[in-house]
């Protein structure tokens, strides 16, 4: 039971830490993805605006080109430009003021000249010459246009360039073209600082294909490629959320992987050419900046939650520590070490589910003179090597336990009386053995109760039983001066059992009217006829179950309740004969027997008296059976309480004549007026030893009639017993040939209702 609470207990706690340490585990998950969607947040912000202020510094950079280019564009139409060999000159040197790779003029005849960077410049170029993105600039300057090419490769210096163009005015009219290239680099020093992300990113420049056009060197991938789309970093949903923005010129965030890390990444549009920047945050340096303090918060929460969880599971064990102290005390005796009472009642139960066994219980005799004598300290002791003996004499799925004081249990997993009674022997004379009190004569004994179990369907019960049982065997077993084993015996003990019964509710059942009046018939064996009745007493308990009068007379006459028990009968007797006079029924007299107690109580015959007045009926219809022992102490002192009763107009008769020690002698001396055959006479007369019966019992009739004293045969259950009767001159038989005894309505049923017509008639 404490084991199952405790388990239960624990099983609550270990679930509480569980659920409270998973609480905090989802708290801390949802606190940290809160703190990372900040974080992210506050990044992407962050790239946006410095993406934002890369943007406008490469827009600054084209359009100071811009501005560079169209300032020239004025002095060359106000200055005219029909010269080409001076207009060569000039483009010349203004190149050496600028950081352009190629400088070129065209006029609207698609003639022109080119200057390179460091090299003399042409002055008869023809427009056809130059690549197909030169070409186009230029003729869209000559139409009125400013632009700015994609990159191309240059086929004048062979170099990835991109150009600008502006017109060339000239009294108000496009007279030409001014082109300038300039290589894609000029932008890597914008975007190639340091200061991207504050360290923590990069920015590369591609181009509406994905290719790069300003390669970062700063780029976390190793492997170089030429476009965003190449290699497999980008995830296929990634490649098409990118493409789809790209194509509608979109800012984008979205992320690509490498080398098992995830890097988001920003495109963003420069408004120019389908240009992008491509900007990586890799969550280092100070981009982790505002990373680093959610980090810290939740290193810090995480530390908490680890904390609380430790605590938990801290508190936990010393619960279930404390526990298993409890369950210990529970279960185990302090003393000894040895397990308790507790303990011992559910593994006997356990036990008893599947097999049988025994169970001894033990004490030691003395013990509480031992502890006054040798010392609490040496009877702890004692029971100590007690325990240890028995532990050595246990066998495998037997256990034993010591209760309080000096009782120890001992289970075996044995049923066999003799091999219980020899294993008992062996460790009763190992204990008898404990060196103890060997300097002194003291003789160490002890009492040992056994109890063997029953086959049962409930084992909880069962064990309950034997638990009980056992100290009806234990209780057996104590007194003697050396060591004593006792079974217990189950007749023995139903025998005890009513007895403790009977003598707890012989009171009650007075008062309640349980002891019912049967009787039994007694026959003239002359004419057949019924010629009086003993009444006998049955116990019918409130339960309906019938106790018989040998069960409880003796008792009762040992206890002194025979004096009670019979005067209720001889009332019960009065009221039948009354019963019998009011109802017109010739009543018949009826025997009640009487213990010797009651017969020599002072007030008997005033009682008895007493019972006639009340009830109104002459005593001649009360006979009082007596047992001839009564004769045995003083025959003078019987004669005259039978004198006294027959004077009042009782009938004496001496019951069970010939039981015990009977002698003709005392037919001679007492004054009864009847005696009754003991059931041995015919019992005997059946036997071998017919004849001789015969001749005592036809003695006995015959003396018996000499002396004026009817004869009556008690246990006739045979014919042959009736004639035998007969044929000797008994007077009367009653018997089971007759009937058993019935209950008073029964036998007014069977005998009395004839007679009250024979009454009738009579009358
Ligand atoms: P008892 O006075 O000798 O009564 C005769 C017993 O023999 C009765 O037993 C009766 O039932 C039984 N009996 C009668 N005919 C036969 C038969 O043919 N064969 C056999 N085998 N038995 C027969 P019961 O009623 O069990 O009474 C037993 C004894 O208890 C009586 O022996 C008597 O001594 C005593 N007893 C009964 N009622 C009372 C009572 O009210 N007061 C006292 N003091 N003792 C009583
Ligand atoms: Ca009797
Ligand atoms: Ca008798």
């Amino acid at each position: 039971m404490i084991e199952e609470k405790l388990r239960k207990r624990l099983k609550k706690a270990a679930a509480a830490v569980i659920c409270i340490s998973l609480l905090f585990l989802i708290c801390g998950g949802v606190f940290s993805a809160y703190l990372e969607n900040t974080r992210n947040q506050l990044l992407r912000e962050q790239v946006i605006i410095e993406a934002e202020e890369y943007k406008s510094r490469i827009l600054k950079q084209l359009r100071a080109d811009f501005q560079t280019l169209s300032t020239l564009s004025v002095f060359l139409g106000s200055e005219g430009s029909s010269d080409r060999e001076l207009l060569a000159e000039r483009l010349s040197q203004t190149q050496k003021y600028n950081d352009f790779v190629t400088m070129a003029y065209y006029d609207q005849n698609r003639r022109g000249v080119i200057s390179n960077e460091g090299e003399t410049p042409l002055s008869n170029a023809e427009l056809s010459e130059l690549s197909a993105e030169g070409q186009e600039g230029i003729e869209r300057a000559l139409a009125g246009e400013t632009t700015v090419s994609k990159l191309f490769e240059s086929t004048i210096t062979n170099r990835r360039v991109f150009a600008y163009s502006v017109p060339v005015y000239e009294g108000g009219q496009i007279t030409g073209a001014l082109a300038a290239t300039d290589q894609i680099e000029i932008f890597s020093d914008i975007l190639s600082g340091d200061t991207v992300l504050g360290g923590g990113g990069y920015i590369h420049l591609i181009d509406s294909r994905g290719d790069f056009l300003i390669y970062s060197s700063k780029t976390v991938i190793q492997n170089a490629t030429s476009s965003i789309f190449e290699g497999p970093y980008l995830s296929e949903a990634s490649t098409n959320e990118v493409r789809q923005a790209m194509k509608n010129q979109k800012r984008i965030f979205s992320t690509f992987s490498y080398e098992g890390r995830t890097y988001p990444f920003l495109l963003e549009p420069i408004g120019l050419n389908d240009w992008y920047l491509f900007c990586v945050n890799t969550g280092e340096g100070l981009a982790a900046g505002p990373g680093s303090s959610t980090r810290v918060a939740q290193i810090m929460f995480a530390a908490t939650v680890l904390l609380i969880v430790l605590l938990m599971i801290y508190s936990f064990r010393i619960l279930r520590s404390y526990s298993q102290e409890l369950l210990h005390l529970a279960y185990y005796d302090p003393l000894t070490g040895a397990e308790n009472m507790s303990r011992f009642r559910q593994r006997l139960t356990e036990t008893l589910k599947t097999s049988q066994g025994s169970i001894t219980a033990l004490t030691i005799r003395h013990f509480p003179f031992l502890i006054e004598i040798f010392g609490k300290e040496k009877a702890d002791q004692l029971l100590c090597e007690i325990k240890e003996i028995a532990n050595k004499h246990m066998e495998p799925g037997e256990f034993l336990c010591h209760d309080a004081e000096d009782r120890f249990y001992l289970f075996f997993r044995e049923t066999d009386t003799a091999v219980i009674r020899r294993r008992l022997k062996a460790f009763i004379k190992e204990v008898e053995e404990i060196s103890l009190f060997s300097s002194t004569d003291y003789q160490l004994a002890v009492y040992c109760g056994v109890t063997i179990s029953s086959i049962s369907d409930d084992p909880a019960a069962e064990a309950e039983s034997m638990l009980t049982r056992i100290h009806f065997a234990l209780d057996k077993a104590k007194g003697g001066h050396s060591s004593t084993v006792w079974f217990f015996d189950t007749e023995l003990h139903k025998q005890e059992e009513l007895e403790n019964y009977i003598e707890s509710h012989m009171h009650s059942a007075l008062q309640n009217g349980e002891f019912k009046l049967f009787l039994q018939p007694k026959m003239d064996l002359r004419n057949g006829a019924l010629n009086g009745a003993e009444a006998l007493v049955r116990w019918q308990t409130g339960s309906g179950k019938m106790i018989f009068p040998n069960q409880f007379i003796p008792l009762f006459e040992m206890n002194g309740f025979c004096i009670s028990l019979d005067l209720y009968m001889v009332e019960r007797a009065c009221r039948q004969i009354r019963f019998w006079i009011d109802n017109g029924m010739e009543p018949v007299p009826i025997s009640v027997n009487q213990s010797r107690l009651l017969f020599f109580e002072g007030a008997y015959v005033q009682k008895l008296t007493q019972l006639l007045k009340k009830y109104r009926i002459p005593a001649r219809y009360i006979t009082l059976e007596i047992l001839e022992g009564l004769a045995l102490d003083n025959i003078d002192e019987l004669n005259t309480k039978i004198i006294q009763l027959q004077k009042l107009g009782f009938r004496i008769s001496l019951d069970d004549f010939g039981s015990g020690y009977s002698s003709l002698n005392i037919l001679g001396n007492l004054k009864i007026d009847e005696v009754k055959l003991d059931r041995d006479f015919l019992i005997n007369a059946a036997g071998q030893e017919q004849g001789r019966v015969k001749l005592i019992m036809e003695e006995i009739v015959r003396l018996a009639g000499r002396l004026g004293i009817s004869t009556l045969a008690e246990g006739v259950e045979t014919k042959e017993d009736e004639e035998l009767l007969r044929a000797i001159g008994c007077g009367a038989g009653q018997g089971y040939l007759y009937s058993r005894p019935l209950s008073a309505p029964d036998f007014d049923e069977r005998y009395m209702k004839t007679r009250s017509q024979e009454a009738e008639i009579f009358l």
